[in-house]
């Protein structure tokens, strides 16, 4: 198979018969093998009846079927667990993203070799205040975080290798940064593609204003998890380490200091009056609370296998 289109979606009922229409159209004639996997991320609308009948006059129709609301980090990870295509293509089903870019997604992938190719919406059609420049400080963010040099993470239309999209994991909120996560796996020919955006036709956006305090976190997170995710002592067992030496040595310096203040018989104050007595103290507890948290760390890696973070109802063709 060609390409995989993996669509994840909530409450999008009015735009899917379009945008199917649409896709299979320039499929068609460009004659790819293709599937389309709709994941319905807990719609209380008639998505997945539209789906269902998509399905149904065209197997190229897959479907999944959350339970409930997940997010799309989740609708994201379900389909790509299925994606069989060559080529895994990634867009949001609101009709913002244009299945005309597909062919040339797919040739840079394909005949240039990219891993990755991320959409850049260089020309919004979103809310200025809301959207766009929150967007532009939140990218910068990410590049200089990530050293990825990306104009625009949170673009739902992305083309992927399908054996990178099988290697990363996305849970929590992490479909922004997906690129990140490919790059921490090592696929590191990423590219961009300036991509043509409309304005929503029908409903409204699902993510707020707090997707920007979450993306924020979440951008910490990645960074930190790449770093030390696989070895946590190696961050919290070097500063516990560290601290606690460091408590250690003001401790006994103290201590001697005053056995031989008295042994001299020089004037001295309490131990307990010596301000250096609590940074001391308070060194060595930190130190082993430090070095602790990075003993379990470890003991969680060594232990955990990787867990289901959702639950499918239903399937279609799969
Ligand atoms: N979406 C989803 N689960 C959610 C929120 C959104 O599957 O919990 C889908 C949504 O239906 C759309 C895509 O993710 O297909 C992008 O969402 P939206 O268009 O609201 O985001 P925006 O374009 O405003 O960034
Ligand atoms: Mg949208």
């Amino acid at each position: 198979m060609d390409i995989s289109i993996v669509i994840p979606l909530l409450n999008e009922a009015e735009s899917l018969q379009e945008l199917h229409d649409w896709i299979a159209k320039v499929m068609q004639s460009n004659r790819y093998l293709y599937e389309i996997i709709f994941i319905d991320d807990g719609s209380t609308d008639t998505s997945w009846q539209v789906i269902e009948k998509l399905s149904q006059k065209n197997n190229s129709v897959k479907g999944i079927r959350f339970q409930r609301n997940f997010g799309k980090s989740q609708a994201l990870d379900a389909g790509f667990a299925m994606a069989k295509g060559a080529v895994v293509i990634t867009m949001d089903a609101d009709l913002q993203d244009n299945p005309e870019e597909i062919p040339e997604l797919y040739d840079l992938i394909i005949k240039d070799n990219f891993d990755l190719i991320s959409g850049w919406k260089k020309k919004r059609y979103d809310n200025v205040i809301t959207k766009n420049i929150p967007s532009k400080l939140f990218n910068a963010a990410a590049r200089k975080t990530s050293g990825l040099k990306l104009h625009d993470f949170n673009c739902g239309l992305k083309a992927y290798k399908n054996q990178v999209i099988k290697a990363v994991k996305v849970s929590g909120e992490m479909h922004r940064y997906i690129p990140v996560l490919a790059k921490n796996e090592g696929y590191t020919k990423i590219g961009e593609k300036v991509v043509q955006h409309q304005a929503r036709k029908y409903g409204e956006t699902k993510f707020g204003m707090d997707r920007f305090v979450n993306g924020f976190l979440d951008l910490i997170t990645i960074s930190f998890l790449s770093k030390f995710g696989k070895r946590p002592m190696h961050f919290f067992g070097l500063w516990g380490t560290f601290m606690f030496l460091f408590g250690t040595f003001s401790a006994l310096y103290i201590g001697i200091l005053k056995l031989y203040k008295v042994y001299n018989g020089i004037k001295t104050i309490l131990v307990t009056d010596n301000p250096w007595f609590y940074i001391a103290l308070t060194s060595m507890i930190l130190g082993t609370l430090l070095f602790l948290a990075g003993f379990i760390g470890e003991l969680i890696i060594k232990t955990k296998n990787s867990e289901k973070h959702y639950s499918i109802k239903e399937k279609l063709n799969l």
